[in-house]
């Protein structure tokens, strides 16, 4: 363990050892409930017996080639199951290896599609402040959160953010949450006309945020809105459905409860369900065609794009949700996780907000209800409460800088698609206990 350049070089991080269903056991033989799935990836679980079946099986039969030669049978068949069953006018699949490389293929073949137009002006890209999009420097870019990107600021390319959807302290008083999201479509319409929309690639969103805000849905309409200002544009629109995507919100993508269907879509960590590396970029069959005919490549690849046995986990992990209609306990036990929280939470002095979609919610921690004010950051309450949540073998995934990047905390829960109520409560309960434990100081 000494050589390696850990998340933090000065913990000392216990060693998983072995993990079935929710439970990740640790080499001392401690048992906890993983309530966030990793990082919303372990979405069936682990140890999934028929998705080790067909990796093993896959692994017997053909472990990799490379994809400037050939192309594979589980590859395809998985292209297959995720057009079948994803929004309109989406007609093909680009394979990475996780979330971050979702995002830059996204960018880079958003940009390509307007080359081949000959539309060789285009060339801003537009995202929300306040979300997340993975660490690699396009990712780094698009995304917005302070701590993270202040270090790497001169490496990074142009873009420009508008204001986040964030009812909790977005929203202003006497306003309904359709006007909000109308005066945050305005904000765009703004921005696109700085530059003239001819100008503009693209408009990046998550369609829940996840990691910067702790599961923040949009309000009512936004995201029609948004729809119509790119179309009216000629903008593309991407969404990041890396976290939010693939089941976790109760339909297969976020962007179904909203009614639109993308230009591309960025999904990765449910996809295999931390049985193994991979992503995907979802296109748009104009975007497809535009490339198809017209240079026939796009300028991007990967060594490890559409790994087989990536891919076979990946295809296991989609029939193993259908076939178990887990879709269905997402949605129930969201709305029990959802009422659970608010029971647990919604007089708590120190918790402002209980919010989400699905088996996705967060809460958001603040000094003082009345006044939203935020705990003082030095405190670092997000870190405290993540050792408060482990040591009573408890994983939730607490983060820091949920109002501007640098002050306000919230704890983020994506508990595998497997829990039932039993699960849910004893989850709750270590919750309460250890944002008890947190904040008294
Ligand atoms: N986009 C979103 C919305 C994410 O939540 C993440 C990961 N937290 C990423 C992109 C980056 O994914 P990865 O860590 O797999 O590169």
């Amino acid at each position: 363990m000494a050589h390696i350049l850990h998340r933090q070089t000065g913990h000392s991080y216990q060693v998983a050892a072995t993990a079935r269903g929710v439970i990740i056991r640790d080499s001392a033989g401690k048992e906890y409930i993983d309530a966030s799935a990793g990082a919303a990836v372990s979405c069936l679980g682990h140890s999934h017996r028929d998705v080790l079946a067909a990796m093993h099986k896959q692994l017997d039969q053909l472990a990799y080639a490379h994809t400037s030669f050939f192309t594979t049978q589980v590859a395809e068949e998985l292209a297959d199951d995720l057009i079948a069953h994803a929004p309109d006018g989406l007609s093909h699949v680009f394979y990475v290896s996780g979330g971050s490389e979702a995002v830059e293929a996204a960018l880079k073949l958003a940009r390509q599609y307007f080359v081949e137009r000959g539309e060789l002006g285009r060339r801003y890209i537009i995202a929300r402040r306040q979300s997340y999009h993975g660490a690699t420097l396009g990712a780094l870019a698009v995304g917005e959160r302070g701590w993270q990107r202040r270090h790497f600021e001169p490496l990074l390319i142009e873009t420009h953010h508008v204001s986040p959807v964030y009812e909790y302290r977005g929203k202003r008083a006497g306003e309904t949450a359709e006007d909000y999201g109308a005066r945050l479509a305005k904000e765009l319409e703004s921005k696109i006309q700085e530059f003239g929309g001819g100008n503009v690639i693209a408009f990046v969103a998550e369609t829940v945020v996840g990691a910067t805000l702790g599961a923040v849905p949009a309000v009512p309409g936004y995201f029609k809105r948004v729809r119509n200002i790119c179309n009216r544009h000629g903008i593309l629109l991407i969404l990041d459905e890396v976290m939010c995507g693939m089941g976790r919100t109760g339909t297969l993508h976020a962007c179904e409860q909203e009614g639109i269907s993308p230009d591309l879509m960025a999904i990765a960590k449910g996809l295999g369900g931390g049985y193994a590396p991979i992503g995907a970029v979802l296109i748009q069959d104009k975007i497809f065609k535009t490339v198809a005919e017209g240079s026939g490549v796009f300028l991007h690849s990967h060594t490890y794009t559409g790994h087989p046995l990536a891919c076979a986990a990946a295809l296991a992990v989609q029939r193993v949700m259908r076939r178990d209609n887990l879709l269905e306990n997402v949605r129930r036990q969201g709305v029990y996780l959802c009422r659970r929280l608010n029971e647990r939470f919604g007089n708590h002095p120190f918790v402002g907000d209980v919010r989400g979609r699905g088996l996705f919610q967060g809460i958001e921690l603040v000094a003082d209800r009345d006044t939203k004010k935020p705990f003082d950051s030095r405190l670092k309450l997000h870190a405290r409460a993540k050792r408060e949540a482990l040591a009573r073998g408890l994983m939730v995934y607490p983060m820091g800088g949920t109002v501007d990047g640098d002050a306000g905390d919230h704890v983020l829960l994506a508990p595998p698609f497997i829990v039932d109520e039993q699960l849910v409560d004893a989850i709750v309960e270590r919750l309460g206990d250890a944002i008890d434990a947190a904040t008294t100081v």
